[in-house]
């Protein structure tokens, strides 16, 4: 049985204040249940965060870290640095990374082995853009995106990883992968990981779908049975959006 997850990517959102009233409203109405929750705000308020939820149940999650330790990378943030806040869960590969930053598979590789290094959880995301699925090599794409971005991951390492498949087409534009499209992917890459990682690795892996998860569909893309969750966007910005897919999970 594996415990599902439902995790919040704020993004580039919210000042201090809005960030502060965000969570205040979702810690009102929050009631700790089975499904892990996960908050992922911007770094600047990662500290100020966790002071509000850390007696929730509701766990902190960066949006992004960089593979070294420490030094002259100026902006940057590391793995260290986010556990020294409170963060042991980071989201790598995320789409926006990849497409307007530019990363790599390489690059996202060398990021997920320094966070599990650092036994941080990774949730690790990727998925096909609108062309590679009107080609349907959007299957394809995904393998490749599997084998290099968690390429020498040995198979005790997954338990610190958390899959996250977000079509890209389907990332804020309101447009979702319909259950069944969603589902059949997610059977695909628990089949790829039952060939390729091991048995046991395939059933436990959590597989989240993100792409325009909204109250409405939640319930329908969560019963699916290889669906364990979401990764959300937009509306993880409203408490009651959020909990209410949240609630779906549970
Ligand atoms: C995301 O950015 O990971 C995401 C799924 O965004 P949205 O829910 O807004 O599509």
């Amino acid at each position: 049985m594996r415990t599902p997850v439902v995790a919040a990517n704020w993004k580039m959102n919210k000042d201090l204040s809005e960030a502060k009233s965000l969570v205040s409203a979702l810690l009102a109405d929050y009631k700790k249940a089975n499904t892990e929750v996960y908050i992922a705000p911007p770094f600047v308020f990662l500290n100020e965060v966790q002071q509000h939820i850390k007696e929730s149940g509701i766990q902190l999650a960066a949006q992004n870290m960089n593979a070294a330790a420490s030094g002259a990378h100026t902006g940057e943030i590391s793995s260290s640095m986010l556990k020294s806040v409170g963060a042991s869960t980071v989201i790598l590969g995320h789409s926006e990374r990849r497409d307007i930053y530019g990363e790599t598979d390489a690059q996202i590789n060398e990021k997920v082995k320094t966070a599990l290094a650092a036994d941080m959880q990774v949730i690790f995301c990727f998925g096909e853009q609108l062309e590679e699925r009107k080609a349907s090599t959007h299957f394809e794409v995904v393998k490749s995106q599997l084998a290099s971005g968690l390429a020498g991951v040995d198979a005790d390492a997954y338990a610190s990883i958390v899959l996250a498949y977000e079509p890209v087409w389907a990332i804020g534009t309101g447009e979702t992968a319909s259950p069944e499209q969603a589902q059949e992917m997610h059977a695909f890459i628990r089949e790829y990981l039952r060939k390729e990682v091991s048995v046991e690795v395939a059933d436990q892996t959590r597989i989240l779908y993100g792409g325009s998860v909204k109250p409405a569909n939640a319930a329908d893309l969560f019963s699916r049975p290889d669906i364990d969750g979401g990764l959300i966007g937009g509306a993880s910005l409203q408490a009651d959006d959020f909990l209410a897919i949240v609630n779906a999970a549970s």
